[in-house]
Order: structure tokens, then sequence, then C-alpha cells
């Protein structure tokens, strides 16, 4: 499935195109852009970029996803629960997630404006601040990486072990903040 994105980068620059191979647990992909009616291939690190805008027409209707002013925005939705994502540029999108890992390059978020040109943002959590669910500051820091114990026997699990290998114990999904 090839979509259509406008990539943003660490510095602020704009790349748009559309993107055949995107995986959020990929350090890279190619975007297709048209630059003086050529088509040209370009691979982008995840790792430069500040957040990956899916949206649905590249031109026209800037990558706008403020939030209307004064809006209370419900804690749970359909989409998943409200999270408030403000970056290190002090950029604010607000918006919904099913599942938020902080053991990947980033995660997906939807905005809370259907109206918006954005269908769903990547956010590069190397590009973030803070986030804020259920008026809570999840911590971001790397030393509060979560580890992995078996309920059973208390060792501590690779985070790719899906049972522990010592006495069969099944292991959630651990490295999910949520899914809702
Ligand atoms: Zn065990």
């Amino acid at each position: 499935m090839v979509n259509l994105v406008v990539a943003k980068k660490k510095d602020g620059k704009l790349i748009k195109g559309s993107v055949g191979n995107f995986l959020p647990n990929k350090l890279s992909f190619h975007i297709n852009t048209l630059i003086d009616k050529t088509e040209s291939i370009i691979e982008l690190k995840v790792e430069d970029l500040k957040a990956i805008f899916f949206v649905k027409r590249l031109e026209g209707d800037k990558t706008s996803h403020d939030v209307p002013e004064k809006i209370t925005l419900p804690k749970i939705h359909a989409m998943g629960k409200h999270i408030s994502v403000n970056f290190i540029d002090g950029e604010i999108i607000e918006g919904y997630t099913h599942s938020l890992h902080l053991d990947r390059a980033g995660f997906f978020m939807t905005p809370n404006d259907a109206t918006s040109n954005n269908i769903r943002i990547f956010v590069v959590l190397s590009s973030v601040a803070k986030i804020i669910a259920d008026d809570k500051e999840i911590i971001l820091s790397a030393e509060t990486e979560i580890k992995r114990t078996c309920k059973t026997c208390k060792k501590t699990m690779d985070k790719d072990w899906k049972y522990c290998p010592f006495d069969s114990t099944k292991m959630e999904n651990s490295e999910d903040i949520w899914n809702v």
C-alpha cells in the first residue's frame, strides 16, 4: 500500500512524497518525491525526522493539526487514549493512540480533528520532550527503560521472548505502556 506522507525533519525541512515500505520498527524507509516533475527516490533515516505525517493530500492545507481553542477532548476514544505530545521544538500535537511503545523509534497517533489533512502521525520519540496522558507525564528517559521480569521465577527476560525459557510462563506485552 502506498501512502502520501509529509516527512518533517528535525531541522524543520519538509519532504513530501509517497511511501510504500514504512514500518515502525525499521530505521529507514524510501520516499518517492516529485521534484520538478521528476520522480526521485530518497532514503530517509527515521532518526533525522521529527515526525511523519500521513496525509490525505500533499498540497495545500498546511499540515495543520492544532487543537481548536478550549475544547476538552475525551480521554478515551475509538481511536485510543488521548495524549498530548510536546516536541522539543515547542510544538504540541494532541490526538489519540492505541498503543505507545518506548522501545521503538516512535509510535503512531491519530490527530483529534477528522477534518485535518493528517490521517495519522508517526511521532519520532527522539524529537519529543514529553508526553502527557491522563494528566500525567510519561517518563521517556533511558534509565526508566522497562525491565521485563517473569512473574513466576522473577528472572529478567529478553524483550523478544514470548515465554519464559525457564518455566514457560507467558510474557505479557510489557513493552506497551498500554493497549486500548
Ligand atoms: Zn520464569
